[in-house]
């Protein structure tokens, strides 16, 4: 038996780790931008839905195999993906930049990493710039499945450096995660939520409509403000 169209719970796909906009608070539960904007949506469209915390490239892959209804987790809004997904309006601005661990003084741009290992996180766009270079300055790429293993293995010393996105990098080198920033971000794609090709219309339209309003009663700047300040 069908429900009603408003009793219908959206499964909604997100990563495991990507603070400010996704990560666990000590008791477990889901917080972050993207966690608390979805919720404010939410309220101001009066629907319903799930969080599954399954992983960047998992949650992509979800959502194309229509596992999901929709996915947000930074999600870059790219040519290549707008083939296969619709994307939200977008919500903010980033890039990718480059990290080495905290004591590395060897290591100051793109040029220093030939014969070098690099970590990046599979499915992303940090990957895909990671990728676009690699050859030109002759570095190997480790992939991860996501942003906390790939940190590690850059602490670890088994990769030299790592690629991810600016606003994440800025915020854990802040919260001191034993990384540092290198290079200055590339001019990347602003992030947007996303549903299937053609599906999900209505869950798509509601966001739209919850995200201009959270904009214009300025609650989504105070969502932002409580993970980003103006330093970050
Ligand atoms: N913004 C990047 C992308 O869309 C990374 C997203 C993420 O790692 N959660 O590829």
């Amino acid at each position: 038996e069908a429900e009603p169209a408003t009793g219908k719970v959206y499964q909604i796909g997100t990563d495991i780790t990507f603070a400010p906009f996704e990560f666990q608070d000590v008791d477990g539960k889901y917080v972050g931008i993207d966690m608390e904007m979805l919720e404010a949506i939410a309220k101001d469209q009066n629907f319903k839905y799930e969080i599954k915390p399954l992983g960047f490239n998992a949650a992509v892959q979800a959502l194309e195999s229509h596992q999901v209804d929709g996915v947000i987790a930074g999600m870059s809004i790219t040519e290549e993906r707008k083939q296969k997904f619709d994307f939200s309006e977008p919500y903010f601005d980033s890039g990718v930049l480059m990290a080495v661990k905290e004591d590395n003084t060897d290591i100051k741009g793109y040029e220093d990493l030939k014969g070098k290992k690099v970590a990046v996180k599979t499915g992303t766009e940090g990957y895909s710039f990671a990728e676009s270079i690699s050859s030109k300055y002759g570095f190997t790429i480790v992939p991860f499945d996501d942003s906390s293993q790939m940190y590690e293995d850059v602490k670890a010393g088994n990769s030299a450096a790592c690629f991810d996105d600016y606003p994440v990098l800025a915020y854990g080198v802040k919260q001191k995660n034993g990384l540092k920033r290198v290079t200055e971000p590339t001019k990347g794609a602003s992030y947007g939520f996303a549903v299937s090709k053609g599906q999900n219309q209505e869950l798509l339209e509601k966001f739209n409509a919850g995200l201009a309003n959270l904009n214009a009663n300025g609650e989504y700047d105070r969502i932002k403000d409580k993970y980003i300040s103006d330093e970050g």
